[in-house]
This record gives C-alpha cells, structure tokens and sequence, in this order.
C-alpha cells in the first residue's frame, strides 16, 4: 500500500498554492507599512516553553499539543502557536536591547493535535504579528488597524471585529472569584468538561459552544463590568482610538481566550461563513508573558490569523497560476534543438517561456500551449530556422506579428508583453 499522508496533515498543490502566495505577500506588504519586520523560529521547542506561557490547564497544553521525547530524552513539542517561541527569540536574542519597541511578525506552520474537521487540522498555519514594549492603547489600535487593512487588501470582509477586555493580575482574580461562585450554583445546567474546569479554568465556560452552558451562563458577571481603574482607562482608549481610525467592532463581553498569558484588550476576527470554526485570527495583550518567561517586564500585544481559514473563505481557485508567457513549439529535430536553446535565452532573461520535450506533433504541442495558458506562442520549423524570423502569435486572440529570433527577448521586452 502507498503511503499517505499523517490524518490533518495537508498538502498544498500547484492550483492552491498561488492562493497561499498571495495571502504571504500581502500580508508582507502590509505589516511592511506598519513597519514590522519578519522572525523566524524553530518548529520544534523544549515543552516547558510551552507549558510556562500558555498554561498548563489550557486545551492547548492539556490535550493538544505534539509531544515526544528525542533521542537524548527531552522533552520536545512541535509548536502549536507562535507567540511564545517569538518571546523565547526576543528574550534570547535579547531584542529589546536593540530597541525598545520591537515589531514582529511570522508565518509557517503550527500542530495541535485536534479532530481533523473543515477549518481545523493537526498541521494548520498562522500568519502573527507581535508587538513588544508598548503598553500605551494607541499600539491596541494600531495592531487592529494592521489587521483590518490586511483584510480589506485580501479582498475579505465578510469578518467582524470582536473585542474585550480580560483585565489583569490586579482585578481578574477578583472576578474570577465571582464568576467560580455563580457557576458553582448553576453546576448542574454545565456540560461535563465545564464542571471538570471550573475551579481550575472557570472564563472557559463563558464561550462554551453546548447549549446548556451558554443558558446557564447567559447572566453571568462580566469581565468588562468589574476592570480595575486602569483596565477601565486602557479599554476605553482603545475604543476612542479605533473609532477614530474607522476601524469598525463589537463588544464581545463573552469572549476569553484559550491561552493564560492574554491580559486586558483581547480580540477575534469571526465569520459566520466557516460553520462551527468561526474565528479566522484572534489576538490580544500579553502584558507578563516576557517577564515569566524569563525577560525584561515588557508589555506586548498581537494576533494570529489562521490561514487554512482565509483560503477557505476566499476559494482555492481565487488566484490562478501563472501560465508561461512563451510556448515555442518545434518542427522536426533540428528545430527542436534550436528552440531548446532558445527557450533557455529566454527563461535567462525572465521571460517565462516553455517548450515540449517529446517530439509531439505540432497539433500536441499547440494543445499543450493552451493547456499551460501560454501567452504567446512561436512555431519554429525549416524556413524559420533559414530566415531567423518567426510568427509570434498571441493565443488570447490569434493575431501574429513577424519577430526577429536573434532579439526576441529584447523584442519581448520593448513590446512589453
Ligand atoms: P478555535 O477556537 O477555532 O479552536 P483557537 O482559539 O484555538 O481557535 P488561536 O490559538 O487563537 O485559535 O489561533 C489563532 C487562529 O488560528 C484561529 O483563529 C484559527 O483561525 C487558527 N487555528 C487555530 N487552531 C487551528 C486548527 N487546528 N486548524 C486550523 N486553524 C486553526
Ligand atoms: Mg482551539
């Protein structure tokens, strides 16, 4: 039997690909503007990275994440998000050295061990941006209006904007405690992992899909109604700042996070055209995650888009591949051999140009220049090679104009085709 691939471990083919290219440039063009700068990290990191940062009650760390040990028994995990290994980075590389204010962002893939279903795989990959070292709401804002224009660039809006704010060390334990006390009176009307978490991860109720929780939750106290002074202040900043930019969202008291280390303004770009998996990038405020992981007391705030979702929210046929822009088809071996050459001139000076290598019949290879989406094509046979001038013919609407061989590639170039 051949082999298969691992179960929610995808191939993206030539036809799909150009869709994930275009997603990777613009999201480079953008985050440029913004002044971001890209980091690549490992795939693989020591399990503790993850386990100190996202928490160890989490689904992540609980259940989802891939983890071995290597020949020399450490402990390894395939990362499943890339927050921490870029604070990991930061902190070894001692970025904030260089400068205060670092502006991050990263794309490849991630693992998580989770039910392979649409929208959601073992190997799936995020696009992020991180920033470090700004507290101030007006970074909140910005990283939004990143966001935003990147979505709007993609050509997608069926998204909307989500915002909350989780407070911080100062007012959530409080709330916390509130919110453990109310669901310990409603303990019956929670599904089974509700009850098993609530002492232990009780925010998690709050955006539980099973329908008796969201019932029995539907009343509960809200974050955003018990924000210390500060949060209070700092949520209310990045309201004016967004409104100010036109950047357009909701308040979404319900919403938590699945990682421990978001703190104050946390967010979700969520579509109601991807069934269950709703949300296409989430983020928020990481305010002491460089700190425990061992850094300097530095605030940091970002996103991760997921990218499995926007191409299937955009259509893998949204971008076709580019055909070659010159076939030169060939009569005859000696024929064949000079366009050997010459498609190899070509393909030197940038002209994507493309030949068949069979000896196939001329009616074989026009179909083949079709097939391909060739621009162009050129048919070279006995009083060609003696003239050394060609019909160049323009396959979207056959009309054909004498060139000159020896500078075709020049010719291309001045005729800016
Ligand atoms: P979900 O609620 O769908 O499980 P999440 O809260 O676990 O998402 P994050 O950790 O915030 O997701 O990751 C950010 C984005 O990465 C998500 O909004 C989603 O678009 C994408 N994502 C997360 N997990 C997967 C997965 N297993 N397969 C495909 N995309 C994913
Ligand atoms: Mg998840």
């Amino acid at each position: 039997m051949s082999i298969t691939a691992i179960k929610g471990m995808n191939d993206i083919l030539p036809g799909e690909v150009e869709t994930w290219q275009f997603l990777e440039t613009k999201a480079r063009e953008v985050f440029g503007c913004f002044g971001f700068s890209e980091i690549r990290t490992p795939a693989v990191e020591k399990t503790e990275l993850f386990c100190r940062s996202i928490g160890e009650t989490t689904d992540i760390v609980e259940k989802e994440m891939y983890t071995f040990a290597d020949k020399s028994d450490n402990s390894l995990t395939l990362r499943p998000e890339g927050t921490a290994p870029v604070m990991r980075a930061y902190i070894q590389n001692k970025l904030h050295a260089l400068d205060p204010v670092s502006k991050l962002y990263y794309m490849g893939p991630m693992f998580r061990y989770e039910r392979p279903q649409k929208g959601r795989y073992r190997q799936f990959h995020q696009i992020g941006a991180e920033v470090i070292g700004v507290e101030e709401p007006k970074i909140d804002a910005q990283v939004l209006a990143m966001l935003h224009r990147y979505f709007c660039q993609i050509g997608i809006d069926a998204v909307s904007l989500q915002v909350n704010s989780l407070g911080c060390p100062e007012c959530r334990p409080a709330y916390r405690q509130q919110l453990i006390a109310y669901l310990d009176e409603r303990l019956a009307s929670l599904c089974a992992e509700c009850q098993r978490r609530y002492q232990t991860n009780p925010l998690r109720a709050l955006d539980c899909k099973v329908e008796g929780c969201r019932q029995a939750t539907s009343d509960a106290p809200a974050m955003i109604d018990h924000l210390c002074a500060a949060c209070d202040e700092h949520f209310g900043q990045v309201k004016t700042h967004l409104q100010a930019l036109q950047i357009p969202f909701e308040i979404n008291a319900r919403m938590v996070r699945g990682l421990d280390y978001y703190v104050r303004t946390t967010f979700e770009l969520v579509t109601d055209q991807l069934g269950a998996q709703n949300a296409v990038a989430a983020g928020g405020r990481y305010d002491g995650l460089v700190e425990s992981l061992g850094g300097p007391a530095l605030p940091g705030i970002g996103f991760a888009i997921g990218v499995e979702r926007l191409v299937l929210m955009l259509g893998t046929d949204s971008v076709s591949p580019q055909g070659p822009d010159l076939f030169v088809a060939a009569l005859g071996d000696a024929a064949s051999d000079q366009a050997f050459v010459l498609m190899s001139q070509l393909q030197n000076s940038g002209i994507r140009a493309e030949m068949d290598y069979q000896g196939k019949s001329l009616k074989a290879q026009m179909r083949r220049a079709n097939k391909l989406r060739a621009r162009f094509a050129l048919i070279l046979g006995e009083d060609e090679l003696q003239s050394g001038r060609a019909q160049l013919k323009n396959m979207a609407d056959s009309s054909q104009q004498e060139v000159v061989l020896e500078t075709l590639a020049a010719e291309f170039a001045r005729l800016q085709i």
